[in-house]
């Protein structure tokens, strides 16, 4: 029998407000621990928390640029338990009224453009962090993080492979990067991923039971889970089993899921309403003022870029769909560098330079003036394009500006006609029988010429040049 996987995703994001979602601490990452807290944020008892306004505006940003309706009257709630790191014994989250609703996110697969519905995004906190120190018999607890504002976006179950869990990740994490409401840091947990996993029969409209797996710190370590664990899940079921509903952690360093408890469902948590909080009222105003904060979103520059500038759709997909690859095309352009060819640059060799060092977009250190001047060396003829190669190279790897790796890869194209004069006389002479080949009508004998010509230059002539020169040379 062959198995569908069901994937859906729970995304919590810290939002890069300049104090935690309701007092006045800072909400700084690294900080000495519990140097960021206060009596409200370590939850002592008598305190009243007030609402960041600004923790409220990034959601709706958030909502907006997935496409989401906005609650126009919405509450938070408390989801009650008990954890050390928790400090008020409750989360203050959103269950009943989520603040966005029924949003979606195009993503593009390899079998063409794949909608991802949101099912909503909701407000809470964090909580604070347990230090475990090694070889010490006692764990520390860090309220730094306690209160810091999180939004959770979470999908309907439309994703079916890994792979398209992946990009899923990456498409939401640029949108969110580009509205500038989190660093999206998954190595320091300011994006981070939880993913429900079910499998059932191809062709079956029944989900099946899901697991949920934690501890998911890359988008590598997403794909590897999703796996993972429907061929487990797969496994179960057919060695006559069944996949049992719970809270699996994943194992970075063995590629494994283990148990780590068993899942809740949300009347675990007695919720209900936060009764120190006033209702989120959220008028068309409002509204309105977020979404001209909002800049240009991914979806709108890849229309620009295929419309206006003549980019094919798939490129422009690729490009307006990273904020530092979109960065780099647009300071290009405005240096000077043609869009059609900063943007064959960035797609085709960069992408496959970025796939053999494993390296993330948002990693590219060189600049758009630099890809620009690189551009302009080929376009005078001082490096031939397959040098222009070796100078990106260089620029991803070392981030030196392509005037100096010119110089020190010594790869300045010789447009010299008299160095290169010398050459093309004393080759033609040294070549007397396809030389005479060429001026009986074979022109084909001038690929030969060139060749030669290229290989005594160690390849830096300049191949129209040379043209010219041999055939000059050839009708004496
Ligand atoms: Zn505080």
């Amino acid at each position: 029998m062959k198995y569908e996987t069901v994937i859906g995703m729970e995304i919590h994001v810290e939002l890069s407000t300049q104090t935690k979602m309701f007092c006045g601490c800072a909400n700084a990452f690294g900080a000495g621990e519990n140097t960021l807290c206060c009596p409200v944020c370590a939850g002592l008892p008598g305190t009243l928390p007030v609402i960041n306004a600004a923790a409220v505006d990034y959601c709706i940003m958030a909502g907006l640029a997935t496409n989401c309706e906005i609650t126009r009257h919405s509450l938070m709630d408390r989801k009650n338990y008990h954890y050390p790191d928790l400090t008020k014994g409750f989360q203050t989250s959103q269950l009943y009224y989520p603040l966005c609703r029924n949003g979606y996110v195009d993503i593009e697969t390899e079998s063409g453009v794949k909608r991802i519905g949101i099912r909503e995004i909701h407000m809470e906190e964090d909580a604070g962090k347990l230090v475990h120190p090694d070889g010490q018999s006692c764990s520390r607890v860090d309220y730094n993080r306690a209160g810091v504002p999180l939004i959770e976006i979470v999908t309907q179950p439309d994703m079916r492979s890994a792979e398209e869990g992946r990009v899923f990740l990456e498409t939401l994490r640029n949108i969110l990067l580009c509205i500038g409401i989190s660093d999206c840091k998954m190595q320091e947990g300011s994006l981070r991923c939880d993913v429900n996993i079910s499998v059932r029969p191809e062709g079956s409209e029944e989900l099946g039971t899901r697991t949920e797996t934690k501890n998911l710190n890359s988008f590598r370590s997403a794909g590897r889970a999703i796996e993972y664990e429907a061929a487990r899940q797969v496994d179960v079921i057919e060695g006559g089993g069944r996949v049992v509903q719970q809270t699996l952690r994943y194992d970075d360093a063995t590629g494994t899921t283990s148990a780590l408890r068993s899942k809740e469902d949300s009347h675990d948590y007695r919720y209900f309403p936060e009764p120190d909080l006033m209702p989120i009222v959220v008028d068309e105003d409002w509204i309105a003022r977020i979404r001209e904060r909002l800049p240009e979103l991914p979806e709108t520059k890849r229309i620009r870029y295929e419309r206006e500038l003549g980019i094919p759709g798939r490129d422009a997909r690729m490009l307006s769909s990273s904020r530092r690859l979109s960065a780099i095309f647009e300071t290009a352009m405005a240096a000077g560098a043609a869009p059609r060819a900063a943007a064959n640059w960035l797609i085709g060799d960069l992408m496959r330079m970025l796939k053999d060092r494993l390296l993330d977009t948002e990693e590219i250190g060189f600049s758009g003036e630099d890809l620009a001047a690189l551009i302009a060396l080929i376009d005078k003829g001082t490096i031939s394009s397959t040098a222009g190669r070796q100078v990106l190279e260089g620029m991803l790897d070392t981030g030196k500006p392509p005037s100096k790796l010119v110089e020190e890869l010594g790869l300045t194209q010789i447009s010299d006609a008299d160095a290169l004069g010398e050459i093309v006389k004393q080759i033609v002479r040294d070549n007397p029988k396809p030389a005479a080949d060429y001026r009986a009508g074979k022109k084909k004998a001038m690929a030969f010429f060139t060749g030669q010509a290229m290989k005594r230059t160690k390849g830096k002539a300049n191949p129209v040049l040379l043209q010219e020169l041999f055939a000059k040379e050839l009708k004496k």
